[in-house]
């Protein structure tokens, strides 16, 4: 498939965020970039996480990890050197090393503490011919790490399960990203928020569906990814659910996914989409 965007167009950086853990931010942060990959597109994931599940599940385990994120945000690597091959055709992956725990304490006494990660993709940014899409899969805290993901993207992908109370930790998050968007980066717009592990045979499921469709309207992906449990056992094979099971109901929702997350950053290119406030 040929690639619609022009070659000297910027790249484009996406942080994937949730303060809550086990929603799904890892699992989309892998298969959302390998689907762009595969789609022919040059992407990049960046793993801030210190726990490393998106290195692991793209079959780096923990010995192999070497320089990764911390060398970022330190800033004594260079984007370039420190990104490497994936088993997917057009993506590569920046790991979380083990130092990356201690990142968070160290980063405290640094200058500009929160755009340190801006400051080291903007380099990339322009070094980097013919790199389409950088996505950061961000640790389960709206912590300095996920402030320096949030400080250095263009755009934000909200996963939500589809459990009771989801709205009231989607508010907590929005309120976060708002306030990052006011105070540290302006250019900061809403991607969209994706509902995951629907389960279309439980009532729960559906209703969180229609309570965060009414309140969050255009903002919510139209494709939810189903709960699928191949999608659970792609990473302890350290693959994407593309090369594990392509054929899979979590393989289709994530192609699908990708189409429209195209679809929605061409839009927020010419019109950036606001984070909506509860009233
Ligand atoms: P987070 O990064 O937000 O903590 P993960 O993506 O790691 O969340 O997901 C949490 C757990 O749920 C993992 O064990 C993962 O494999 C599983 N999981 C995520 N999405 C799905 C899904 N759609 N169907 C089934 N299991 C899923
Ligand atoms: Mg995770």
């Amino acid at each position: 498939m040929p690639r619609p965007r022009s070659s000297d167009s910027l790249c484009r950086v996406i942080a994937i965020a949730n303060q809550k853990g086990g929603v799904g931010k890892t699992t989309t942060a892998v298969n959302l970039s390998a689907a762009l990959g595969l789609l022919g597109y040059k992407t990049t994931l960046i793993d801030i996480d210190p726990q490393g599940n998106a290195s692991t599940g793209l079959g780096i385990d923990r010995s192999s990890r070497g320089c990764g994120s911390y060398g970022l945000l330190a800033g004594t690597r260079d984007f370039s050197d420190i990104a490497r091959p994936t088993a997917v055709n057009g993506l590569s992956i920046v790991p979380a090393e083990p130092d990356l725990a201690g990142a968070e304490v160290e980063l405290v006494n640094l200058q500009d503490r929160e755009s340190r990660l801006k400051s080291a993709l903007q380099s990339a940014r322009q070094k980097i011919t013919g790199q389409d899409y950088i996505f950061i899969d961000c640790p389960p805290s709206l912590n300095l790490l996920s402030v320096n993901a949030l400080v250095a993207s263009d755009s934000v992908i909200i996963p939500l399960q589809s459990e009771f109370l989801a709205l009231e930790g989607l508010t907590q998050v929005t309120n976060t990203i708002e306030i990052i968007r006011r105070k540290l980066n302006p250019e900061l717009s809403l991607n969209g928020i994706l509902l995951t592990m629907m389960d279309r045979r439980n009532n729960l499921c559906e209703q969180v569906e229609a309570d965060v469709r009414g309140f969050f309207g255009a903002s919510v992906y139209r494709n939810v990814v189903p709960r699928n449990v191949r999608l659970s056992e792609a990473p302890s094979h350290g693959m994407p659910i593309f090369l594990y099971e392509p054929k899979s109901a979590g393989a289709v929702a994530y192609h699908e996914i990708a189409n429209e997350f195209l679809a929605r950053d061409t839009a927020l290119v010419t019109q950036p989409r606001k984070v909506p406030q509860p009233t």
